[in-house]
């Protein structure tokens, strides 16, 4: 298995070493290895949000892969190779020139005020460039709003953004706003050129922008990495950057080969693991659904044709129980037959690959397919609302913790509820009162650490675990966040309201199970509202005596 992190350094001296092999040899592996390398570069700056640099590496790559079709054209004629390598010592000197910075975080749970100060070390990691018209309407709503959520914005007008962003650090995001309604000007569009150019490590976004492709088109050319349509307003950026703080250690990539010949299995997985993809062989297809179960794989490669049945059977076998039926499944033959290749892919299969496997597109289908695969589930463990988890998977995420931690470890857990929601929305509306649950969660996952968990427990209503913290930092935390909340505007029509929450907090220590911790946390929730509200409670000293009782598992 490879290890989740390399450091861009690190690659790019792999991907230097690979080209001058390919430069001494000629030889058509050594160009596949420098692919490889290429590829694992561009995806690695991607997850490190430089997607300035990935574009590069990106281009270098698929210039490369333009020659792949014909290995007769290696080595390549001079012209073409030394137009790959002056891209190449390019992007290694920017490389060298954008040095990598630390992945940026949450907020630590200790961590003093709301107000970040330009010499918090990780105020740095998340300042927000916005680049807007002086006269925006979004502006200025938009940089309290992040301010408050630990973004520490600066607002330039689009005729000075270039003076006060001399010698300026990068920023984790560049937020654009059209100069003039509705439309970004050709002189804008420049300036969004040249920005992508001085800030290859930034996350440019587009606000406000139209729903032409033209007008698109031109801004991605430009640099914009993602162009936000005006229909979607100005607030859901928010929940974009606390997406791109996230912890982002990717998680390993599991492929099953289910491919009765050796040779065939041994090639597909060296091919896979140059990608950093970790496999499992299985030359008997009888052993497939055990073999799924154990090693849950992201997606499975399968061979037509095997002892005892077909890929096709095997395929259509797995479909028939549920786990197994939004699984990518692709299958791998030397079959050229077009009838039969739709009728693989009618009974079950995602899609067809033909033998000799390209390695740098057998890579790029899996992970396509694999990522997929990823949001889908993604979407089925998250509420749609605020993106946090959904009730199920919160309380079965806090059942493992629990159980991870158990018997002597630290966890704290804490029930949150909006007060007196019901008059928001009586008096404002639903989809004012959707805002104010929305900026909480946003304002949880800016103010809580990337190892804590926070979920969606119903409507108004949150739950809150946090690792290795005792009973009294926990409270302390959740009312610093209290407080902050009771003083964060929430917009609507033609002025802001204030809401307030109550929440009630346990400490495992005091409990036998997630059950147990759950409800002294729901207790005490309810000790809060009949408190007067707007309070954070800890689980009564009553509640703690459950601990001589055994309590049932979630
Ligand atoms: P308390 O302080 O005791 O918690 O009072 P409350 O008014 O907040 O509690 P109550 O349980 O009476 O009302 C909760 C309201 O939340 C009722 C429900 O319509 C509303 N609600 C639930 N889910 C959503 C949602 O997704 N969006 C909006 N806008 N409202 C929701
Ligand atoms: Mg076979
Ligand atoms: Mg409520
Ligand atoms: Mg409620």
């Amino acid at each position: 298995m490879p290890p989740p992190f390399h450091s861009v350094t690190a690659l790019a001296e792999t991907l230097q070493e690979n080209w001058q092999n390919y430069r001494g040899s000629g030889d058509f592996a050594d160009f596949v290895g420098c692919t490889v390398a290429l590829n694992g570069l561009s995806e690695h700056l991607l997850r490190r949000h430089m997607p300035g640099l990935a574009r590069l590496a990106q281009e270098l790559e698929n210039m490369a892969l333009a020659t792949f079709s014909d290995s007769t054209q290696h080595p390549l004629a001079p012209d073409l190779s030394n137009s790959i390598e002056r891209k190449l010592v390019h992007l290694l000197a920017e490389l060298r020139h954008h040095e990598e910075p630390p992945p940026p975080c949450r907020r630590q749970a200790d961590s003093a005020t709301a107000t970040a100060t330009a010499t918090d070390t990780w105020a740095r990691e998340r300042n927000v460039l916005i680049v807007a018209a002086a006269d925006n309407s979004c502006s200025r709503p938009l940089s309290e709003q992040l301010a408050f959520l630990g973004f520490p914005p600066s607002i330039v007008s689009w005729s000075a953004w270039s003076g006060p962003t001399t010698g300026r650090q990068a920023p984790l995001a560049i937020i654009c706003l059209p100069d003039t309604p509705g439309a970004y000007s050709a002189a804008t569009i420049a300036a969004i050129t040249e920005l992508r150019t001085r800030f290859p490590t930034s996350h440019i976004y587009c606000l406000e922008v139209p729903a032409e492709l033209e007008h698109i088109v031109q801004l991605q050319r430009a640099g914009a990495d993602t162009c936000v349509p005006v229909a979607s307003g100005c607030t859901d950026i928010v929940v974009r950057l606390l997406d791109l703080t996230r912890d982002e250690e990717p998680e390993v990539q599991r492929v099953l080969v289910v491919e009765d010949s050796p040779t065939a299995s041994t090639v597909v997985r060296r091919a896979l693991s140059q990608h950093g993809i970790d496999s499992l062989a299985v030359a008997d297809p009888r052993r497939l659904i055990e073999a799924a179960a154990s090693y849950r794989p992201d997606a499975i490669l399968m061979d037509m044709h095997m002892p005892f049945c077909s890929g096709v059977e095997a395929t259509a076998a797995l479909r028939q129980m549920c786990e197994y039926q939004a699984l990518p499944i692709i299958y791998l033959s030397s079959e050229s037959d077009v009838v039969q290749q739709v009728e693989a892919l009618r009974l079950g299969g995602d899609q067809f690959l033909t033998k000799p496997i390209n390695p740098v597109v057998l890579a790029a289908v899996v992970k396509t397919k694999i990522a997929r695969y990823r949001e889908m589930r993604h979407s089925g463990q998250h509420d749609s609302l605020t993106r946090l988890l959904n009730h199920t998977t919160a309380k079965t995420r806090i059942g493992k913790l629990v159980a991870d931690t158990l018997p002597d470890g630290r966890l704290t857990v804490a029930m949150l509820d909006i007060d007196n929601f019901k008059s928001v929305n009586d008096t404002y509306g639903h989809p004012v009162g959707d805002q104010v649950i929305r900026n909480l969660a946003w304002l949880l996952r800016g103010r809580l650490r990337n190892s804590d968990l926070i979920g969606r427990y119903g409507g108004e209503e949150f739950i809150v675990a946090l690792p290795d913290t005792n009973l009294n930092s926990a409270i302390a935390q959740l009312d610093r966040i209290r407080k902050d909340f009771s003083a964060l505007p929430h917009a609507h029509g033609t002025g802001a309201i204030y809401a307030t929450f109550s929440c009630g907090v346990a400490a495992l220590v005091d409990y036998p199970s997630a059950t147990s911790l759950i409800g002294a946390a729901d207790d005490a929730l309810l000790q809060a509202k009949r408190g007067g509200r707007n309070r954070v409670e800890a689980a009564s000293v009553a509640g703690a005596q459950v601990k001589e009782t055994a309590g049932g598992e979630l």
